[in-house]
């Protein structure tokens, strides 16, 4: 799969350090790893505005969208449209739905058909693929 953004592991780890993002950040993104449960620093962040790609900056979700699921990371029920990119993933004895960054690629979490809302989503995200904003003034 190809992304309209591409840049190398090195450019992307530069990218990441100068930004300040969270030390998981290019595992997780680049390489697809899951931080550790209730560690992000978005799981109890409930402040409004919207959230981010944290490689590319593209918009992913509304404050509005997210929920408390209780399961350790960032949850949402409804993305940005076309913001994201479903792949079906196989790892771990599993059959998942991945979700990564439509523009760059960024490995972001996975979405799970079992959301509590009207449209019955749950987008288990990793705080590391995140950027939050506080809404445009
Ligand atoms: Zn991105």
């Amino acid at each position: 799969m190809s992304f309209p953004i591409h840049k190398t592991e090195q450019e992307w780890q530069a990218e990441l350090q100068a930004k300040g993002a969270e030390p998981a950040a290019f595992q997780v993104t680049r390489h697809a790893a899951t931080e550790r449960p209730f560690t992000g620093r978005y799981e109890q962040f409930w402040a409004d505005g919207s959230y981010h790609c944290i490689c590319c900056g593209a918009k992913l979700f509304d404050s509005d969208t997210k929920f408390d699921a209780g399961c350790g990371w960032p949850s949402f029920d409804r993305a940005i449209p076309g913001a994201i990119t479903e792949i079906v993933d196989r790892s771990h004895g599993m059959v998942r739905t991945e979700t990564v960054c439509s523009q760059c690629g960024a490995h972001l979490g996975h979405v799970f058909p079992d959301g509590p809302s009207d449209t019955g989503l749950r987008y288990c995200m990793n705080s590391a693929s995140l950027e939050f904003e506080p809404p445009k003034a």
